[in-house]
């Protein structure tokens, strides 16, 4: 049993403030993904709860105990990195029980463990194999099986599926995940890739400049974010954006007028709506003049600009007879509508 809490955590590299004042407090047993764009300070989070970055000021429990001053080795973490780390020159066995030897655990107990973890991951054909006999994603694995057999309290991520081609890291994902499921651990998932978070997490921490701009279940955030950023960097293709005025209940950019209920009177507002959330509509408000179509099989995405120069998406089933230079109209539904404020990026509705 480990939560995992920080408290007012910052780490300062010279005058960068890579994390700032951040608080976060993962429950026991939780799949926390901490997601955002490179140089967020995702990685510099996860290190120092691992114990291998030093704060600069705040606190990190693990469990309940205060582990600031604590060597990585007594913290009961296991981390799993995106190059791997595997010994080249040992086998797969010998891998996965290298950190067991070192910390000069009982043979009987090494060998239990590893065969443990060899069944969980399916590895037990490849147990005689060194690394460069393996696939990207065995690799993986063994990297996984290594952190498994520590028993650890918590497992630390760092992007470890980047390494995978696309199709494989769909795989993985699910291994993961399901890992994750039947061993009961706390886990904290460091990534860029939005799909991985809202995939894995039971909550993600979506981080910008080194703040946490919303914490929430994947759905949470998909369907009510809180700031600009998280509305712009959740969801594939991105959500819409038109930039107008609030006044008197109404929405307005150019000729284009929505209603904005139980809004007030805003000179700098945004408007935000998912592509699948536009919907053809011969009464719609949004004219869409079609510019470029993509068929993607199980739907198609129509991109195109509307009456005011907005350039917009929307998202159709796959076999859409929609043409291009075709003009649509498109309305959504207004319980869909995102209003933020475009001086200080916070949701309004
Ligand atoms: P992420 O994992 O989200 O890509 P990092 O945590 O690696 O981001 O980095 C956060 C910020 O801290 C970035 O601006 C990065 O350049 C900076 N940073 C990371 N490590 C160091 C370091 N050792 N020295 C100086 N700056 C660093």
């Amino acid at each position: 049993m480990a939560n995992v809490e920080l408290k007012n955590l910052t780490k300062k590299y010279g005058d960068v403030v890579a994390v700032q004042n951040m608080d976060l407090s993962i429950p026991h047993n939780e799949f926390l993904v901490l997601v955002g764009p490179s140089g967020c300070g995702k990685s510099t989070t996860l290190r120092m709860i691992a114990g291998l970055e030093e704060i600069t000021s705040g606190e990190i429990y693990i469990g309940d105990q205060l582990v600031n001053e604590k060597d990585p080795k007594d913290r009961n973490v296991s981390m799993v990195f995106q190059n791997y780390a595997l010994y080249p020159h040992m086998t797969v066995k010998e891998n996965l029980g290298f950190s067991l030897r070192i910390a000069k655990v009982d043979k009987k107990e090494i060998e239990q463990r590893v065969k443990e973890a060899v069944q969980i991951l399916g590895l037990d054909e490849l147990q005689k194999r060194k690394p460069s006999q393996l696939s990207g994603g065995q690799r993986q694995r063994v990297a996984m099986g290594r952190a498994i057999v520590r028993n650890p309290k918590v497992f630390l991520f760092d992007e470890p599926l980047s390494n995978l081609d696309a199709k494989l890291r769909g795989q993985v994902r699910i291994e993961i995940k399901k890992l994750q499921r039947s061993m009961n651990v706390t886990s904290v998932f460091v990534t860029h890739d939005q799909v991985e978070a809202m995939t894995l997490g039971d909550r993600l921490a979506v981080i910008n400049n080194g703040i946490i701009e919303q914490i929430g279940t994947p759905i949470e955030v998909y369907e009510t974010p809180k700031t600009l950023f998280v509305a712009e960097f959740i969801g594939t293709p991105k959500m819409n954006f038109i930039n107008g005025k609030i006044k008197n209940q109404k929405f307005v950019a150019g000729k284009t007028e929505v209603s904005s209920n139980h809004l007030p009177d805003n000179d700098k507002a945004i408007l935000g709506f998912r592509p699948e959330d536009l919907i053809v509509d011969n009464n719609g408000k949004f004219l869409l003049n079609v510019e470029i179509i993509e068929k993607l099989g199980a739907d198609s995405l129509i991109y195109g600009t509307d009456q005011n120069q907005n350039l917009l998406c929307l998202r159709v089933n796959g076999n859409t007879k929609i043409n291009v230079n075709e003009k649509i109209n498109l309305s959504v539904s207004e319980d869909k509508y995102h209003f933020f404020d475009a001086t200080n990026n916070i949701r309004l509705n």
